[in-house]
């Protein structure tokens, strides 16, 4: 049943009638739960109220893929905007980038140029820029295009993030180790068939910690970026017999997800960082997070009751 429900918001996530019909509820629907809101405005107040309760930020503004060029543009300047508009601000965010969404499937070197321009920004406003893994189909140009930015802006300023669920990423994770990379690692949220990723939780999982392992000890830094306890607690024992020092790994959590959980971290004293969605494509995003658990549906019925 549960398996239906998914696969059911997972078509509507990509429908566009029903994206029409959502839009018109906005954010009555519920969406605010999971995105603070549509303007740079609202994610300067999210990461504010962040910062007050002890948490760090990385932004990421929402976008549909692009198939036009003049688009890519477009999203590559909105990008170095919010690195602007965050320049003098005192808070502990950096930006998180989908590489579709700046030209990928049109032209690897406008997307290069757009990353470019990105970065550098980045790099005068003291930030980093993190490349968000898409799916398999985009996976190795991902790491082709990581490659090229490290040797231009180095690991201080850009990073990339690698999948627990592909079979091939432990040996990814070897084969960047010289470069001391930053990376975030996570189970991995596409769906990816047998041939080239892990279809049972529980392997996902085992390779989930094989990779922290992994990177852990490569001398880069780690983002460990999950809801999922029982993973934090070995992480956190982890990186104790590893006597990682603390600015070498963070965990990191969605907005809305388990936001008791990220305030308990944080008193603990461990750096937690949140992924914070914003911009006026909030539809997908927040389909695919009903998605990942189905019971989430209850409150959004209970949003439009109340609507
Ligand atoms: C900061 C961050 C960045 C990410 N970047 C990427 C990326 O670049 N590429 C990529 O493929 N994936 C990315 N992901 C998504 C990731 O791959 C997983 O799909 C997602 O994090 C859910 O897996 P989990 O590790 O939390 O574990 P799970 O085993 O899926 O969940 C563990 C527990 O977390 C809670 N939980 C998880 N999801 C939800 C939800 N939607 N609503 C309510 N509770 C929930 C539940 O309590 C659940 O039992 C990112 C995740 C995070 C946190």
């Amino acid at each position: 049943m549960e398996q239906v429900m998914r696969n059911t918001l997972l078509w509507l996530s990509r429908n566009r009638r029903a994206e029409r019909w959502a839009r018109r509820f906005g954010f009555r629907l519920g969406a605010g739960r999971f995105v603070p809101g549509e303007s740079l405005e609202d994610a300067v107040r999210a990461v504010e109220q962040l910062h007050r309760r002890g948490l760090a930020a990385t932004l990421d503004h929402l976008g549909e893929f692009v198939d036009r060029a003049d688009e890519a543009r477009q999203a590559a300047d909105f990008c170095v905007r919010t690195l602007e508009r965050f320049a003098d601000l005192p808070y502990d965010v950096y930006l998180s980038v989908k590489l579709t969404q700046l030209g990928l499937d049109i032209d690897e070197d406008l997307c290069m140029e757009n990353m470019r321009k990105i970065v550098a920004r980045a790099r005068d406003t003291g930030r980093f820029v993190r490349i968000d893994m898409e799916d398999y189909a985009h996976n190795e140009v991902t790491l082709a295009i990581y490659r090229k930015l490290h040797a231009e802006f180095g690991t201080e300023h850009i990073g990339t993030v690698i999948q627990a669920y592909l079979y091939k990423s432990a040996d990814d994770i070897r084969a960047l180790a010289p470069l001391k990379p930053n990376l975030r690692l996570v189970k991995g949220a596409y769906k990816e068939p047998p041939s080239v990723a892990y279809p049972e939780k529980r392997d996902v999982d085992e390779n989930y910690k094989r990779i922290i392992d992994l990177q852990l000890q490569s001398g880069g830094k780690t983002a460990i970026a999950t809801h999922d306890e029982a993973i934090i607690r070995w992480a956190k024992e982890r990186v104790r017999e590893l006597h990682v020092p603390d600015e070498r790994w963070e965990f990191q959590m969605l907005y809305g997800i388990r936001p008791q959980l990220q305030e308990a971290l944080a008193r603990e004293g461990y750096k937690v960082r949140i992924y914070v969605p914003f911009g006026e494509d909030w539809y997908g995003y927040f389909m695919r997070r009903l998605a990942e658990r189905p019971a989430n549906v209850g409150f959004v019925l209970k949003s439009l009751v109340k609507a």
